[in-house]
């Protein structure tokens, strides 16, 4: 059997790169190490029955409606708006910081956006040019509300200084003067009815397909004849590590279940204080839906031990990666694409909105 195309990953990147090809005739064959399709957007049952998130909280958001026109050919949604509490010394705030964290905190009563921007202007200590994830944040609203809420949660999440960090990394999360306490401000949002893996168990459903669990590429890679290859694995480890490695970060989740109907006032808690080795914890029954009479909630703790989550955005890594890149355009046969593959810290619909895009272009 000779494949059009070897497709390295099961998650967004691979699994819509194999829908949209497959829909255009090409004979698919995917390899994913692990024992399931989805990625790491990957949900099961759990033994209490819980639909959880193997690998931490996955909330879809998107401003593009191509993008979730294009998944709604494989789900329907359920309507739902994160919410994060930062639990800090034990006390719980709005997090993106809003008009209701600088009230609890500072004991004021300010009730008009003016009044707080007026406030974060007296407080912010201006950075110019912006260089790293520290200035970002104390651009806007100073060191105070910098180290309570930024510093030590970034430190344990990438155990670097936000100083070592490029300013995307925190600047992912906004702060506002308003009440607003979502996390995402996304024309859609919403989670998948059945979970993820239903999602692209439908997307995977086609006769053109072929998936193979379990299984290193590397390990099959002469035994299959194939025209081209879509890499969605870590850069580095396709090149066999010949510039050096990647950093990447990983999460150890610990999972706890709990006889209770709800746990948490929000979805998750961000413990952005130094006393918890954890950085968040998560309700799982908050963002399906589900009804049931205990509830499952994990435990974040990251590590740079076992698989690649997180790529480590700032300018050394940059600089490795894009060694890694040049490599990567002189092999006309095989597209790079994903998280992993073009080290960046992408969201779900940034990797499918990507893979759309390239594609169309195939
Ligand atoms: P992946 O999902 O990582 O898929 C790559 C696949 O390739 C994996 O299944 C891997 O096993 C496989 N693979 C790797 N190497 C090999 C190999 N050698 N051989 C065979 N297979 C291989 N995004 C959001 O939009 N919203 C969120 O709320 C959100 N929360 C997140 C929370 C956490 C804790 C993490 C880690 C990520 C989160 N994301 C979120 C990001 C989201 O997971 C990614 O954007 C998305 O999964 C990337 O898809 P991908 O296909 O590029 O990578
Ligand atoms: N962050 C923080 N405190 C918070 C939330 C986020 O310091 O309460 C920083 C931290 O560096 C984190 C980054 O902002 O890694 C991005 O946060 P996000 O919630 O987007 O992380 P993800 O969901 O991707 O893990």
């Amino acid at each position: 059997m000779k494949y059009d195309y070897l497709i390295v990953g099961a998650g967004f990147a691979g699994s819509v790169s194999a829908e949209r090809l497959a829909q255009k005739g090409k004979k698919i064959l995917i390899v994913e190490k692990r024992n399931h399709i989805a990625g790491n957007a990957f949900d099961e049952f759990d033994e209490f029955g819980i639909l959880i998130h193997k690998y931490g909280p996955h909330i879809f958001h998107t401003n593009s409606s191509e993008v979730f026109k294009y998944l709604s050919k494989f789900t329907e949604w359920r309507k739902y708006e994160h919410k994060v509490l930062a639990n800090l010394d034990g006390e719980l705030y709005p997090i993106p910081i809003n008009r209701t964290t600088v009230n609890k905190l500072y004991n004021k009563s300010f009730t008009s956006d003016k009044e707080v921007s007026d406030f974060y202007e007296g407080v912010r200590e201006k950075r110019n040019p912006i260089m790293n994830s520290e200035d970002i944040i104390v651009n806007q609203v100073g060191s105070d509300l910098y180290e309570k809420f930024f510093k030590n949660y970034t430190k344990k999440q990438w155990a670097l200084d936000p100083n070592q960090l490029s300013p995307s990394v925190c600047g992912r999360i906004p702060v506002r003067t308003n009440t607003d306490d979502r996390y995402f401000t996304d024309k859609y949002q919403f989670m998948p009815k059945d979970g993820y893996t239903k999602m692209f168990e439908k997307m995977l459903n086609h006769p053109n397909i072929e998936i193979m669990l379990n299984t290193d590429y590397k390990s099959i890679i002469n035994e299959i004849e194939f025209e081209k290859m879509i890499y969605t694995g870590p850069i580095d480890y396709f090149f066999d590590y010949k510039f050096g490695k990647l950093p990447y970060r990983s999460i150890k989740f610990e999972w706890k279940n709990v006889k209770a109907t709800k746990l948490l006032k929000a979805t998750s808690y961000n413990f952005v204080g130094q006393k918890e080795q954890y950085t968040r914890i998560t309700e799982y029954k908050q963002m399906t839906g589900q009804i049931s009479k205990t509830t499952s909630v994990s435990y974040e703790f990251p590590t740079f031990v076992g698989e690649e989550f997180y790529p480590i955005p700032n300018d050394e890594n940059d600089l490795i990666y894009k060694k890694y890149k040049n490599e990567s355009e002189k092999l006309k046969n095989i597209l790079f694409v994903g998280r992993l593959s073009e080290y960046k810290y992408y969201n779900m619909d940034q990797v499918v909105g990507r893979v759309l895009q390239t594609t169309q272009k195939m």
